[in-house]
């Protein structure tokens, strides 16, 4: 994730509260995620599987850390630290 809008906000705090979100692939993107962490849901479109924790199977649970950092989704890159939607998971808390 990038610098975080809001200075108090911080993904090394959090616990990757926004890695148990669904996340969907989008077809045009320059999106290469391993195959082995995707599934098709609904039979219609390809999201990251998710684990019975809720997190997405992409998470390293020991160090809550991405493994596929450099291969994540278009929407993991897109998901920045002090945003709106990040602020509505850590609401969650
Ligand atoms: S919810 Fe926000 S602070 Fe937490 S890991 Fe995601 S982007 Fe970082
Ligand atoms: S691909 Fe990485 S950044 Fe995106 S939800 Fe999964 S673990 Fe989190």
């Amino acid at each position: 994730m990038s610098d975080s809008i809001i200075p108090d906000i911080s993904c090394s705090t959090c616990r990757a509260l926004c890695c148990r979100l669904e996340v969907q692939l989008i077809d045009d993107s320059d999106d290469q995620v391993p195959e082995e962490f995707t599934t098709l849901a609904e039979g219609t479109y390809t999201v990251m599987k998710q684990g019975l924790d809720g997190y997405c199977d992409a998470l390293d649970r020991k160090t809550m850390l991405c493994t596929i950092y450099q291969r994540r989704p278009f929407i993991c890159r897109e998901y920045q630290e002090g945003d709106y939607d990040c602020m509505i998971e850590r609401e969650k808390l």
